[in-house]
């Protein structure tokens, strides 16, 4: 059984040495994010001394694949599989009494987000945001359980601006607003890399993403019902925010720093009403800095999990998929393939294409390329790719809003085959190679 809350996650830091705590005088604005920043991939930070209270701030729980592959339990290699597994078998959660949830501790319905440390991350952003608050959401016609992260500009002591992409809150906020009705919302914020995990699942209307966690955590998660509104939360997180999606309201919120190191520009978007706050006794605060490996890890890992299904219904011999860093974690992905018909890249492309909207380039190589290396997927297009033949582009399909050269998200899409054509001479494909290079250690040979 895995942790199933931020607290026994932060033990396990503790242990590896990798939790460093700040206790001097840290600003909410940009000095929090830049320490974050700088600690990417290598520490979670704890800061003790941030603002006004006397709340504390993490950042940075999870910033490398072997740090989420700790968390899951798998080594690294299987984590992209063990995603895929959990999904494809979830399993239910529990409910559990109020005297048993540790975000009940502490109750109030006046609720104020100036109390809370929220920081500011970057230089043109238009206000303190809650990056690291997974919402739960329920569809109004079916009652079906949605998780979701969205960025959260603060508005108010009650009121926040979100954005929401066409997904699944949309469906329902827009079914919700059609009837002239609020949408009730819950946001959980202090969690486990698990569920901030199973939260960004790419699953098909109506799956519950909890019973992902449930899988990965081998055990079912607990949840407790809100105070205010018909919705399930996690008890063990540190901080609950009830509330609704206010129908018809609109107002400016942005721009903010995005996962593609760009702003999401300023412009009217939905209202968050809060109704009331449920925490722990001393809850601990949680943030993700903004295009930090943390963020697009949180991104790529589950994408390549639904990716690679989805590639393998119509490519069987598909072995695995990378949403490679410099590609945002959404745009560039690479196939890894063990090809026996000519023409399954291509197919392999339109699946890849058809999984994920925010996917605009696809490489497909050969097995014996190692996809999380970008020197050796350069390398396979630059030996075994000739773009006249192996690149096709498809324009003005539908893409990401947040990449500014899309136009207002309709993006073209291109595949790019660097597989080794099946009828070529072996040889002249043959990769040069040293015998017994990976068995001799070089200090071994020093005098
Ligand atoms: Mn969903």
């Amino acid at each position: 059984m895995r942790t199933q809350s931020l607290r026994g996650w932060m033990d396990v830091l503790q242990r590896e040495g990798t939790l460093k705590t700040v206790s001097r005088d840290v600003s909410l604005e940009f000095e929090l994010a830049a320490l974050g920043k700088k600690a990417d991939g290598k520490h979670t930070l704890l800061f003790n001394k941030v603002g006004k209270g006397n709340m504390p701030v993490i950042t940075g729980i999870a910033g490398s694949r072997a740090s989420f592959a700790k968390a899951v339990g798998v080594p690294v290699e299987e984590l992209v599989a063990a995603f895929m597994q959990a999904q494809a078998n979830p399993r239910d959660c529990v409910m559990v009494e109020k005297s048993a949830a540790p975000v009940k501790e502490e109750i109030t319905l006046d609720v104020d987000l100036t109390k809370l440390p929220i920081p500011i991350h970057h230089e043109k952003d238009g206000g303190p945001y809650l990056t690291a608050a997974v919402l739960i959401s329920k569809d109004p016609k079916t009652g079906a359980r949605n998780l979701s992260i969205h960025r959260l500009h603060v508005l108010g002591p009650k009121k926040l601006g979100i954005l929401i992409l066409p997904r699944h809150l949309h469906h329902f906020f827009r079914a919700a607003e059609d009837e002239g009705k609020p949408l009730e919302i819950a946001l959980a914020i202090g969690l486990d890399p698990i569920l901030l995990l199973a939260s960004q699942a790419i699953a098909p209307l109506g799956f519950d993403e909890y019973t992902i966690a449930s899988a990965l955590y081998d055990s079912p998660l607990e949840l407790v019902k809100c105070e205010t509104v018909d919705l399930e939360v996690p008890a063990q997180a540190e901080i609950v925010l009830e509330g609704y999606l206010v129908p018809k309201a609109r107002e400016i919120e942005g721009p903010f720093g995005e996962y593609p190191k760009y702003y999401g520009p300023a412009s009217l978007k939905p209202v968050v009403e809060l109704t009331a706050m449920t925490t722990r006794k001393n809850p601990i605060f949680q943030t993700i800095v903004p295009a930090t490996m943390e963020h697009m890890l949180l991104g790529a890992i589950p994408r390549e999990g639904g990716m690679l299904q989805i590639i393998k219904g119509a490519v069987p011999n598909a072995r695995a998929v990378h949403l490679t860093p410099g590609g945002t974690c959404r745009y560039h992905a690479v196939v890894s393939i063990d090809k026996q018909h000519e023409g399954e890249a291509k197919n392999a492309m339109f699946a890849a294409f058809a999984s994920s909207q925010e996917v605009k380039r696809v490489v497909v190589v050969d097995k014996d390329v190692d996809i999380f290396d970008p020197i050796d997927v350069e390398w396979a297009i630059a030996t075994r790719c000739q773009a006249g033949r192996d690149v096709f582009i498809v324009e003005r399909a539908l893409g990401n809003k947040l990449d500014p050269s899309s136009d207002d998200g309709i993006s073209d899409k291109m595949g790019i085959d660097a597989t080794v054509p099946l009828g070529a001479d072996p040889f002249r494909f043959e990769r040069i190679r040293i015998p017994r290079e990976n068995q001799i250690r070089l200090e071994d040979y020093f005098d």
